[in-house]
């Protein structure tokens, strides 16, 4: 199977040829259409599998296939457990949104607030981000979630191993209650099972 087949747009396709991409991996060979038929998923994959494509790629398509003109607002939002995993999540975002104008944004904390207030003003349709500098950000007024549309929440037993457990229960209170939600886990907790039975509906499963 190539990447042609799975219904993604051109601008994305000329990106991932770019990277010199020629086949799915099967990770990303099952999430991708679960992800643009609008489905929620719940995805059991390790780093390494090429998970990252597997849900930033979808989710570019369906941004770009539906963009409101003007000030971009934030519609998809990934939460990621470590600084280093979001820089690489938005890195993967930057090239793969290359020809597609969507603009992504990562914010984590121990780094000056004001320089992500600024970018955050000029508009932002992705936001990667951890949770605690994400809810520091809600709490100053400075960041607006009313119009996230796709929720994935990375790595999400490292997550709750880290103790996110409060803070992504906050988020989730953010976001509409109309969106679609991706988890990714290398594991399945008994804690994961419930974070996914409380927040995914109806999800599709997927283990690689
Ligand atoms: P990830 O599991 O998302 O961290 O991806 C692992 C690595 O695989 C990254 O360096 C990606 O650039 C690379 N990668 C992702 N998808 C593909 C693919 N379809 N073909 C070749 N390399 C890929």
């Amino acid at each position: 199977s190539s990447f042609n087949e799975l219904g993604l747009n051109d601008a994305i396709l000329r990106a991932v040829t770019e990277c010199g991409y020629t086949t799915p991996t099967p990770v990303q060979q099952q999430a991708i259409p679960v992800v643009l038929a609008g489905h929620d998923l719940l995805a059991g994959a390790q780093t390494g599998t090429g998970k990252t494509a597997g849900f930033t790629l979808p989710l570019l398509h369906k941004l770009s296939a539906q963009k409101p003109a003007g000030k971009p607002a934030i519609r998809a939002l990934i939460l990621t457990p470590t600084r280093e995993l979001a820089a690489q999540v938005e890195d993967n975002l930057n090239t793969y949104a290359k020809y597609t104008g969507l603009k992504s944004l990562v914010i984590f904390g121990g780094v000056g607030i004001n320089p992500q207030i600024d970018k955050l003003r000029r508009g932002v349709d992705i936001l990667v981000a951890t949770p605690g500098r994400l809810l520091d950000h809600c709490r100053q007024g400075t960041l607006d979630l009313s119009k996230v549309e796709v929720l994935v929440l990375d790595e999400a037993d490292r997550m709750l191993d880290m103790g996110f457990i409060h803070d992504i229960k906050k988020v989730l209170k953010l976001v509409p209650a109309k969106r679609q939600t991706l988890l990714f886990s290398a594991t399945f907790s008994d804690e994961i099972k419930a974070l996914s039975k409380q927040f995914l509906t109806e999800p599709k499963h997927i283990e690689v």
